[in-house]
């Protein structure tokens, strides 16, 4: 998956600031030398990581430090932010004209995805808005690729406009264009020539297409796999052409993530879309609040604050934080806690969004029923205090017992047990994790 390298890197960093009591410009800087370095090695450019780490220092030192939130955790929320504003900040729409037919010029390189993310950008356009796109075979150049766009168009069932490789590309989106019209497709998206490399005779004929398709969105798709490239490749295609997004594909390889990362900050031309494999539904949204946070590995955990802040009261907050952290949890606790979490949403899911969950094996199968949690209450209700303290005396005719008492079943019974222990084993992780960090940072 993309961002492996990077997302470890940066988690360990921000690990060692998070939960401090006081974070003072030493800390920033030391915290800032690693960011650096992490962004860097996942290659993102030069420039971009330098001014990134002018903006976060300053955003940094002298925070204010929220009542009921660590220092630690405001340092996290600005690297997250100027992350996502480096990104391109709110994620943006596709033009609609409202002299239809709306067009798309798709240009890149030789390889990058153009043909495959022609063929799925109309998918989506006509899933998600409901239109009638058509698609426009104007490379001629690479063998087979009229071919495979007539293929995806029979795959997708969606018209494709041809006139074979004898004729020049400009003329092929004239006379589209005109079908366009005729036929009553209200999104054209022109699947240019692309090349090895960019070179003027390409440039001349996208400008041309260009000039006559007056295209309201030109999209470039560059691979995200070739990183700094992409950047190179998508400053020049935009000096020459004035692109109005980006489409980056191949994100589901295993690529570093410096394209992602560098390209609107160095084009100044938005990541539209994100390629994520070989099928024509492997499309989505840029979203570059959800990258920032998948980068980070702990997104979610401004959420959970959020909803901690908006649902729990600061001191059962921090008796419940105790708790986990030191793993002194009993299932009195889970009771008492379940009542204010729930308010929170979601269990299973809260428990995913907290910091380092990610490293934690098994988590995903963990899963908490809403609908279970008043058999749950009802469930460690009829336990002794004995029981509740030390799950492990639970034989099975005491297991019997409590869900008779409980008016549930034995199964329901091992179940809440398994899931008990199961997160009594994911908080010692995290405490494990949180001790390891505490040797090498020296924070709380
Ligand atoms: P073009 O020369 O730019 O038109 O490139 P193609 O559309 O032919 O794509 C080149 C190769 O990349 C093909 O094998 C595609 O299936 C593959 N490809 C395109 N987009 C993605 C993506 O997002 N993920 C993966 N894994 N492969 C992709």
């Amino acid at each position: 998956m993309a961002f492996e390298g990077l997302a470890d890197r940066l988690q360990n960093t921000i690990q060692k600031i998070r939960g401090k009591g006081k974070v003072n410009e030493a800390d920033v800087k030391e915290m800032m030398r690693e960011v650096r370095l992490a962004l860097l090695e996942a290659d993102v450019n030069f420039k971009v990581v330098k001014e990134f780490v002018k903006k976060v220092s300053e955003r940094a030192v002298g925070q204010e430090v929220l009542k009921s939130l660590t220092p630690g955790q405001q340092v996290i929320k600005v690297v997250k932010e100027e992350l996502t504003e480096l990104m391109g900040g709110e994620q943006s729409k596709i033009a609609v004209s409202n002299r239809p037919p709306t067009v798309i010029m798709m240009v890149g390189l030789q390889g990058a995805g153009k043909t495959t993310t022609t063929g799925k950008l109309a998918n989506l356009i006509r899933k998600k808005y409901n239109r009638n796109p058509m698609l426009v075979a104007a490379d001629i150049y690479r063998p087979a690729a009229i071919k495979q766009l007539e293929t995806l168009g029979k795959q997708l069932s969606m018209p494709v406009f041809s006139l074979g490789d004898q004729v020049s590309p400009v003329e092929i989106a004239r006379q589209a264009l005109a079908k366009a019209k005729e036929d009553h497709n209200d999104y054209v998206l022109i699947d240019t020539a692309g090349r090895l490399h960019v070179d003027e005779a390409l440039m001349d004929e996208l400008k041309q297409i260009k000039e006559l398709s007056k295209p309201d969105e030109i999209f470039l798709v560059v691979d995200a796999m070739t990183g700094q490239d992409a950047v190179n490749v998508a400053q020049s295609f935009n000096e020459q052409l004035g692109l109005t997004g980006v489409v980056l594909t191949k994100l589901d390889g295993d690529t570093r993530g410096g394209a992602a990362l560098s390209i609107r900050s160095v084009t100044n031309t938005p990541i539209k879309f994100i390629g994520l494999g070989e099928k024509m539904d492997a499309i989505e949204s840029f979203h570059p609040e959800r990258m920032a946070s998948r980068i980070l590995g702990m997104g979610d955990v401004l959420t959970l604050i959020e909803k901690a802040q908006a649902n729990v009261d600061e001191e059962k907050a921090k008796e419940l934080e105790r708790k986990m952290r030191t793993a002194s949890f009993t299932l009195d606790d889970f009771l008492e806690q379940l009542g204010q979490v729930r308010n929170m949403g979601p269990l299973d899911e809260l428990l995913k969004m907290m910091p380092g969950a990610n490293k934690i094996k098994g988590l995903n199968n963990l899963q908490i029923d809403e609908k279970q949690i008043s058999h749950v209450e009802a469930i460690i209700q009829s336990m002794t205090t004995a029981e509740k303290e030390n799950p492990e005396i639970i034989n099975s005719s005491r297991r019997k017992r409590i869900a008779k008492g409980s008016g549930t079943s034995v199964p329901e019974v091992n179940r809440l047990l398994k899931q008990f222990e199961d997160m009594k084993k994911m908080m010692k992780q995290m405490t494990g994790m949180q001790q390891k960090g505490k040797k090498k940072g020296g924070f709380k």
